[in-house]
């Protein structure tokens, strides 16, 4: 059965459409059956896979709103063993729909039901906000993934990210865990980096990946490709952290 890991930080460019994809193609390298749901409006996931939107027929839209199959949705990617339920712009109207719909945070949850036995891993790649579209994803998971760029204001706002984790195992999802903490954009050359990997580190403790992403120019290059980084450069630094990842996510679910 395959594990439901949200990626989710309601804050913008911390990287978790670039984990979602880099990850998920990394764990399909090694012969996992993956599949990845886009569920941000603004679709970067769909098109970092070399997705063409105006080429999709029903994406995650329609499966939360519409009652479509999540097979039916789906799409195969370049990527062996990695598969795609992809994300349009009609999104953006799911959180004002869904506010009115009945069990509306339920929706994403039903949806992978079918689709669990598919796949060993499924991630969700979350919008950069707690509305209903993360609670979503939060509900349907079995643990969240939080990624945590390396800069100054790296820890606010995250308390409030973890009080909607509290909100949900006490409502909507009660065993839903915290499958790690990553950080991400690390400079070895700034202070700073240094600092915050220190404060993650103290807060979080052993659920911090022992990997960290490095900021690297490729992993930024690869999606106007639409590449993951294993298949865009896979010489690259970041192809070889994100492979590491890869191997502690699996590490510690099997
Ligand atoms: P989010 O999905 O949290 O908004 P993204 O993954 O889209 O964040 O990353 C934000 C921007 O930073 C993107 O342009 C992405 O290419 C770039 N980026 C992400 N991770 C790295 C990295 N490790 N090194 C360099 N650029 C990165
Ligand atoms: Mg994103």
């Amino acid at each position: 059965m395959g594990k439901i890991i949200a990626i989710a930080n309601q804050k913008g460019g911390v990287g978790k459409t670039t984990t979602s994809i880099n990850l998920a193609a990394s764990i399909a390298a090694i012969g996992r059956r993956v599949l990845i749901v886009d569920i941000d409006p603004q679709g970067n996931t769909t098109s970092g896979m070399g997705i063409n939107k105006a080429d999709v027929q029903s994406c995650i839209y329609d499966v939360l709103i519409n009652d479509v199959e999540g097979e039916q949705a789906t799409i195969s990617t370049a990527v062996e063993g990695l598969d795609l339920i992809p994300a349009t712009i009609q999104l953006a109207g799911a959180e004002i729909e869904l506010s009115q719909a009945i069990s509306r945070e339920l929706r994403l949850k039903k949806a992978l039901v079918s689709m669990k036995p598919k796949y060993d891993y499924i991630f969700i790649d979350c919008p950069p906000s707690l509305g209903i579209i993360t609670l979503n994803a939060l509900t349907a998971a079995e643990s969240v993934l939080i990624p945590i760029q390396c800069e100054f204001y790296a820890l606010e706002g995250l308390s409030q990210l973890l009080n909607t984790v509290r909100l949900v195992q006490k409502h909507l999802n009660k065993s839903l865990e915290i499958e790690g903490v990553l950080l991400t954009m690390f400079d070895r050359r700034t202070n700073l980096s240094v600092q915050v990997m220190e404060e993650v580190k103290k807060y979080f403790q052993e659920r911090v990946y022992q990997t960290v992403i490095p900021r690297n120019i490729r992993l930024s290059e690869a999606p106007s490709h639409g590449e993951p980084i294993i298949v865009y450069d896979p010489r690259s630094r970041g192809a070889k952290c994100y492979q590491n990842l890869a191997e502690e996510v699996v590490m510690d679910n099997e």
